[in-house]
């Protein structure tokens, strides 16, 4: 495992014990865990790759509303801390609660959990940065299940964080940056900035803008102030939904299922969006790896023989769902199996052949709005397992489909790792999302982890293939690979930064964008 990333700057005793005062001045004693409280030791990653004293934090500071909120900035900046702030805490796969930097002082915003408002007319939500999905699908099936709730596949996350990492979810409302719908945020010297005041305020949550700079991009992925509340579209419960799988008999078949959907995908009628799932990853759900196949290094294409044959799964599996009325949906299957007919020996399934498949129910339920946590059945793979995850984004493409699956294939198989990915399906693009499974805190397996999310990094970057989402240790390598010549994109970001939040006292290193006081990181 390479260096540790920079500690935040470090404070002598005397001023930590003040620091320490004005946290708890501000939020009151029992929401300030300092090193010396075990409440300090869950800021951490649960599915490390490095050793825990590399991501310490210094301190926690749990505030309870926005004006409480303020006081720990104003505290930050008086006693010149840093910040790193979670709301639900579970970017699993992506570094989880742990900060950046060890030093830092962890705010943890899941006090912040109110649904401020569900609006049933006109399909929305407003919530706080503690509210999970499974929070607001309780309240929504409360409600009369009217709404359907898009869950990403760990749903003890929440619609703000998850918004704020570019995370997606599986119904046609799973882009969620596109479903987020203006925002509330703190700056680092304590305004507070409603996106939504431009003129809009009747259509606060219906109308992503306003007149002017539309600045709601500006607090997604970035350090430039703590959001505290998103409004989330939400979508109405369709007449009726039916999901399916299309598995694919060879490995090579995934370019031509791709080339087939993309006309689908072009012009609206690839409902939702669907994950294609290499068989790894589809038949972690029911089986674990040692079941399969005794001992280490990859699985054999004898073992994916029998796999496929013993669960009717494909070397890519496609789960999807098509929404609507019955009349609509018999429509929409007709088109689908159209597209599935180009591909030999492709088959088309629904719900009444894949009872007792695990995957299907899983997928099933999340494409149907009812969050689900048996995704992380899939980590008994190894037995008690983690994951890291690698994204890249790119084109709709049947060759890039499947050049990209061979160089993630390879480097996975070389690192000693099963090919565990998924190609999920937008509209003219695709997000490739490999996934290491390794073993729980075993040493070796977290330095295999780590070297694996490297290699696809560098791979993926030579073939000119994006990052949407990185990982706390990858963070800087991520923003590296998005240099182009001046570098006038980063440079403007960091100009952002120094007028927004001078004193860096915000998530320094985030997504790669370092505080001028650290000139050191900047390239
Ligand atoms: P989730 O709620 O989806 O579990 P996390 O709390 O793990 O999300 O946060 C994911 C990342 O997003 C964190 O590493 C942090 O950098 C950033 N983040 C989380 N909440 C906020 C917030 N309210 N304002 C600004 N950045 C945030």
């Amino acid at each position: 495992v390479k260096a540790a990333p920079p500690a935040a700057p470090a404070i002598d005793a005397a001023s930590a014990k003040r620091a320490l005062a004005a946290l708890r001045a501000a939020v009151g004693k029992d929401w300030v865990f300092a090193s010396d409280d075990a409440a300090l030791d869950t800021y951490r990653d649960a599915y490390a790759i490095a050793p825990p004293a590399d991501t310490r934090p210094w301190a926690a500071v749990a505030p309870a509303n926005l004006k409480q909120l303020r006081k720990v900035l104003e505290a930050a900046r008086r006693h010149k801390l840093t910040l790193w702030p979670l709301s639900t805490g579970r970017n699993l796969g992506y570094g989880g609660a742990a900060p950046r930097q060890a030093g830092a002082v962890m705010l943890d915003l899941k006090r912040m959990k109110r649904i401020i408002e569900v609006n049933e007319t006109l399909a929305y939500a407003v919530v706080e940065p503690g509210v999970s999905y499974l929070d607001l699908a309780a309240r929504l099936a409360k409600l009369g299940g009217r709404l359907w709730v898009d869950s990403t596949a760990s749903p003890w996350g929440g619609p703000l964080g998850n918004f704020l990492e570019r995370g997606v979810g599986y119904t046609p409302y799973g882009q969620h940056a596109e479903t987020q719908c203006g925002l509330e945020a703190v700056l680092a010297d304590g305004t507070v900035v409603d996106t939504t005041a431009n003129g809009r305020a009747k259509t606060a949550h219906l109308y992503r803008y306003g007149h002017g700079a539309w600045l709601d991009g500006l607090f997604n992925q970035s350090n430039f102030g703590i959001v505290t509340r998103i409004g989330v579209q939400l979508m109405p419960a369709p007449a009726g939904y039916r999901p399916y799988l299309v598995t694919l008999a060879a490995e090579d078949d995934l370019g031509a299922l791709v080339e087939a959907l993309r006309p689908l995908g072009l012009d609206g009628r690839l409902a939702g969006r669907p994950t294609l799932m290499s068989l790894a990853r589809a038949a972690a759900y029911g089986v674990t790896r040692a079941e399969c196949q005794p001992g280490s290094g990859p699985l054999r294409a004898d073992t994916e023989t029998r796999l496929i044959a013993e669960h009717a799964l494909g070397h890519w599996n496609l789960y999807g769902a098509l929404y609507g009325a019955e009349a609509v949906i018999d429509a929409s299957v007709g088109e689908l199996e159209h597209a599935v007919r180009a591909v030999p020996g492709a088959r088309l399934h629904f719900a009444a052949t894949r009872a007792g498949d695990a995957a299907f129910q899983c997928r099933a339920a999340l494409m149907g709005g009812t969050p689900s946590m048996d995704e992380y059945r899939t980590l008994d793979w190894v037995g008690a397992g983690a994951h890291l995850d690698f994204t890249a984004v790119l084109p709709f493409d049947g060759d890039a489909a499947r050049a990209a699956s061979r160089v993630a294939r390879e480097v996975c198989h070389a690192h000693g790792f099963d090919y565990c990915a998924e190609f999920q399906l937008e509209a003219r693009a695709l997000r490739l999302e490999v996934r290491v499974v390794f073993e729980r805190d075993v040493g070796a397996r977290q330095c295999a982890a780590h070297a694996t999310l490297a290699a696809l990094g560098a791979r993926f970057a030579s073939m000119g293939h994006g990052s949407p989402r990185a990982h706390l240790a990858f963070m800087d390598d991520t923003a590296a690979t998005f240099k182009r010549g001046d570098d006038a994109l980063m440079r403007s970001c960091e100009a952002v930064k120094d007028v927004l939040d001078g004193q860096g006292v915000l998530a320094p290193g985030k997504s790669g964008l370092w505080p001028g006081r650290y000139t050191h990181r900047r390239k």
